[in-house]
């Protein structure tokens, strides 16, 4: 009745333990729809990780939410220090944090004003100073850092370290990175942690050489909870099959079926993030040409659905509903049967599943 996401627990937790073990300083990131797990699952998860891994001195002393209204979920499952990746700002959910909790937040700075604002604000408070990348998102340039550094001071004050969020799947990340710390060690800061996001191994291995006087943490979501597809499987449920003819009605805007085969109904809709993907290929004039000439069924404005029936994608028979999708399956291929699971491809950090089952 439900779309499920199905983990194969096993090897799902001996992923996680050897992304951990493989990466010292690492920082869980929890954020969002949890990757399809949510927050709170992923947060107990931590924990139990935190409980596991310290025989191998690895340790998982620190995770990292998005937001500030996603704290009180993670910090009521995880006991350790959690990192919120928004940066603090002087107004919002910022200000509305428990003081019980206050304590175990570390949190993110990315504006000059905003240092002397936050220490007035919470004289005790732990943060990172984030700089600026190619990314342009959030960040001070080496001149705010420069400042921070002077408001600082050398004394002790809550400053846990520097945070650089970098783009996906650029060539190398090292000569930028590189840059960034040279910005660090000139500006004085006191510190010789950063935090990073999207290195790979060999790129954290290159930085641990190049730079032995700095610890480098990586924050890590998809490669750790995502990083082993072959542990998860999504499926939907067959809820109802109709056979239809050439011109039959069926659906909410009555439009009718362009050839004899079945309407199969399956649990999924927008509600869970099901979505209409992008029109298959080519869609000029002469394509649909030739595949209403084919007897395509894109040629007559059905869109592919994320749904596949034996291995193959299926078409949506119309827009998805709130909780059901109707497909078409023309007549030839074999009709799944009400009760049946089929395969659904979805964007994890994008869905709501009905129900997740570590199995
Ligand atoms: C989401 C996020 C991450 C984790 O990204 P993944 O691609 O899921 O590993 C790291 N750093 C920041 C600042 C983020 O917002």
């Amino acid at each position: 009745m439900s779309l499920n996401l199905t983990v194969d627990g096993e090897r799902w937790r001996s992923h996680l333990l050897r992304t951990v073990r493989t990466h010292p300083g690492i920082v869980p990131v929890a954020k969002g729809n949890g990757y399809g797990l949510s927050v709170a699952r992923l947060a107990r998860r931590a924990q139990w990780l935190a409980d596991h891994v310290d025989d191998t001195g690895a340790a998982v002393d620190m995770i990292a939410v998005g937001t500030y209204d996603e704290v009180a979920e993670a910090a009521s499952r995880y006991a350790g220090d959690l990192l919120v990746l928004t940066p603090w700002r002087p107004f919002g959910a910022a200000l509305d944090l428990d003081a019980r909790i206050a304590t175990r937040v570390v949190h993110t700075v990315s504006r000059r004003e905003d240092l002397s604002a936050l220490r007035e604000h919470d004289p005790d408070a732990r943060f990172v100073l984030e700089q600026l990348t190619s990314m342009l998102r959030h960040g001070m340039t080496r001149r705010d850092l420069a400042a921070a550094a002077a408001a600082l001071g050398s004394g002790r004050s809550g400053l846990r370290g520097v945070a650089m969020h970098l783009p996906l799947n650029t060539t190398s990340h090292l000569g930028e990175v590189s840059r960034l710390i040279n910005d660090i060690v000139a500006s004085g800061l006191p510190t010789r942690t950063v935090f990073v996001s999207h290195l790979t191994e060999a790129e954290l291995g290159r930085l641990a050489t190049t730079y032995p006087d700095f610890t480098v943490r990586p924050r890590i979501g998809t490669d750790l909870w995502l990083g082993d597809r072959g542990a998860l499987s999504v499926t939907a449920t067959v809820l109802d099959v109709h056979e239809v003819e050439r011109g039959d009605t069926f659906g909410y805007r009555g439009r009718s079926a362009p050839k004899q085969g079945h309407i199969v109904v399956v649990s999924g809709g927008t509600a869970h993030g099901i979505g209409l993907e992008a029109p298959t290929g080519d869609q000029s004039l002469k394509a649909r040409a030739a595949t209403l000439a084919r007897g395509g069924l894109d040629a007559v404005g059905f869109v592919r659905s994320p749904f596949s029936i034996d291995g193959k994608q299926r078409l949506f028979a119309e827009p998805p509903h709130m909780q059901a999708s109707m497909l078409f399956v023309p007549s030839g291929a074999r009709v799944p049967c009400v009760g049946e699971d089929i395969e659904v491809r979805v964007r994890f950090t994008a869905t709501d599943f009905d129900r997740v089952v570590i199995a």
